[in-house]
């Protein structure tokens, strides 16, 4: 609205007009459930948090529909405005002047500009929090009630440009903030008083900091024991290699979600995709990328069936004992699982790869020299014949 000529005179909204020239206010919907913008104005500038209920008219004294002057705004029946109308105004359209300005509220006029990006980022506000379920108080957790939710729990919400956890956006208007004012490598982490709920937006329980703090916040709750309490080594090589085969043996569309398997593990879900991938951790084992087709049947079936052996080229097997020989003991796969990629059984795996059967395929068929004596620990199962 056009707030430069003074209290006195009208300030006429300059957005859409309906068809009797009232101003039309959208963003005023969810800011307080009407798009009639003097009637806005009246709400914000007296410092409502409600709409006047619907048979309260915001009447016009100067008579000028597209003002927004709360100077000239009153609130009355139908019949006043009525009355307006033939003893104020004498059915002449307006604007009049107004000679009885309405008073302001104690303490003032609580919107003086009207800036319409001002009033559009409250009603956003005013929206958001209406997805929350903050009628407990503030003691309680207060859960996000909107559809729109990642698969681990958290709401999603679009804010200022991007998807974001709903928590975190909780955070920054509870304090005045923008998402900016977060850095991305920052979490906001969640100290409900019955334990992390990350379903909940409550900003007393919730506080910004990092990804590693998250994590013990959650292994002191127990929600993720792990035994030691050094957190790079949280995850065992067993269950690495498990996590592997569960994800690799699932058809497309049906394996687990990388944030589901993070949150299980308790580590970030980017951790989990190098894991996968085999760019992390390699020593654990475990196929990293996708298994052949018949693998992937007979890894989902039980193992131990009867085999339908599959012809493996000579190129394969003498690839098989390179890549096999290669490579430290600790960072072999188990035969059991390059028996799974190539689609035949363990035993036959480890005759190739110690030469009892497919000589002529040729390659290593053992330690070389050099790392020999470096074989150690309990992780080179590889090299025990199953
Ligand atoms: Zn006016
Ligand atoms: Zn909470």
């Amino acid at each position: 609205m056009d707030t430069s000529p003074g209290e006195a005179e009208c300030w006429p909204f300059l957005g859409t007009l309906n068809i009797d020239g009232y101003g039309q206010y959208h963003a005023g919907r969810t800011l307080i459930g009407t798009v009639s913008a003097h009637r806005v104005a009246y709400v914000l500038a007296h410092g409502l948090a409600l709409n006047l209920p619907a048979h309260r008219l915001v009447r016009h004294l100067c008579a000028n529909p597209p003002c927004c002057n709360p100077a000239h705004l009153t609130v009355g029946s139908q019949r006043d405005n009525m009355a307006d109308r033939f003893r104020l105004h004498r059915d002449r359209p307006g604007p009049h002047p107004v000679r009885t300005l309405t008073p302001p509220p104690p303490g003032g006029w609580r919107v003086m500009s009207g800036d319409l990006e001002e009033l559009a980022r409250k009603a956003l506000e005013a929206d958001f929090w209406r997805k929350i379920d903050s009628g407990g108080g503030d003691a309680v957790c207060w859960p996000w009630t909107a559809a729109s939710r990642h698969d681990f729990g958290y709401g999603f919400v679009y804010w200022e440009g991007r998807h974001t956890q709903a928590a975190r956006v909780a955070y920054v208007l509870h304090h005045g903030l923008t998402l900016a004012c977060i850095g991305r490598d920052l979490v906001v982490r969640h100290l409900c008083p019955g334990g992390g709920n990350p379903d909940c937006c409550n900003p007393r329980h919730l506080m910004v900091g990092t990804q590693k703090q998250n994590m013990h916040d959650r292994l002191a709750e127990g929600k993720y024991e792990r035994g030691d309490g050094h957190f790079a080594t949280k995850v065992s090589n067993r269950e690495v290699r498990a996590l592997r085969e569960e994800y690799w043996s699932a058809p497309h569309g049906k394996r687990p979600k990388l944030e589901a398997l993070a949150l299980r593990h308790g580590v970030y879900w980017g951790t989990i995709h190098r894991w996968l991938r085999g760019a992390g951790r390699q020593e654990a084992g475990g196929p990293t990328g996708e298994l052949e087709p018949e693998a992937k049947a007979r890894t989902n079936h039980a193992r131990g069936e009867a085999h339908r052996m599959v012809k493996i080229s000579d190129a394969r097997v003498r690839e098989l004992r390179e890549t096999y020989w290669s490579v430290p003991p600790k960072q072999r796969l188990s035969t059991v699982l390059l028996a799974a990629r190539l689609g035949t059984d363990s035993k036959t795996v480890w005759n190739w790869l110690h030469g009892k059967s497919r000589l002529s395929a040729g390659g290593p068929t053992g330690d070389s020299v050099q790392s020999r004596g470096q074989q150690s620990g309990e992780e080179s199962i590889p090299d025990r014949q199953p």
